[in-house]
């Protein structure tokens, strides 16, 4: 399959501090210069989408529309097993209007609670990220990630964004609210495999050597 290559200037179709720190992150060693939506004053689209990637890519062509750039895009959210694959896609939407992530995690908490859901097995959860590249002519290219772990309570550690605190990833004894974004992306391409260890980083590996190839520094 062939896929478009990106590159110069990109926008990155998030209104969220913590996403686009990462994302940031994340595009900086391919030399991919990046605004945002937010900075842009660009509104935010309506999320009608009932996937992840159809959501993802809701946003993309909305800046890219308004933009006339390529636009980049990450729709994500928390599924917990216990609760059926809730909040999943309205992850964002158990916040509330007020963002209020200690609000949302406290209500997972409860609902694990109401079902019995009370040691570490029964508190499978994962993180799902769908990225999406999106050109002014139309052109589209998706890619998914996903981490699997658990969900402790009470929630610990104060970096990262939204439902971090309270996730520990598999194989980790620390949350993803204990740790720093750098870790939390996990990506170490200076040998032959490289790995990643987020959702959003596991999606943005993809994308990176399908539409970044040849951009990296060094
Ligand atoms: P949306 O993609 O704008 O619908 O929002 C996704 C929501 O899922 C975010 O607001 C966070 O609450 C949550 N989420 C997605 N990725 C992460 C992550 O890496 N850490 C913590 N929460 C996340």
């Amino acid at each position: 399959m062939t896929h478009r290559l990106l590159t110069g200037q990109v926008v990155i179709a998030t209104h969220n501090a913590g996403k686009l720190v990462e994302m940031r992150e994340l595009l900086a060693p391919y030399g991919v210069s990046a605004s945002s939506a937010g900075e842009r004053g660009l509104p935010e689209p309506e999320e009608t989408g009932t996937t992840y990637a159809e959501n993802a890519a809701i946003k993309a062509h909305a800046a890219a529309r308004a933009t006339g750039l390529p636009a980049f895009s990450d729709d994500s959210g928390l599924a917990v097993d216990a609760l059926d694959g809730a909040p999943g896609i309205f992850s964002a939407r158990w916040a509330g209007a007020s963002k209020d992530f200690a609000a949302a995690m406290a209500r997972i908490d409860h609902e694990l609670r109401k079902r019995g859901a009370n040691t570490p097995p029964t508190r499978k959860a994962h993180f799902v990220a769908a990225l999406c590249l999106a050109w002014p002519d139309g052109h589209e290219e998706i890619f998914e990630g996903r981490v699997f772990g658990r969900l402790v309570w009470p929630a610990r550690g104060t970096k990262g964004f939204g439902y971090d605190p309270m996730f520990q990833p598999k194989g980790f004894r620390r949350t993803f609210g204990e740790i720093s974004s750098i870790e939390k992306h996990g990506i170490d391409r200076s040998g032959a495999h490289p790995r990643a260890l987020s959702h959003r980083a596991r999606a943005f590996l993809a994308l990176a050597d399908a539409c970044l190839k040849g951009n990296r520094d060094g």
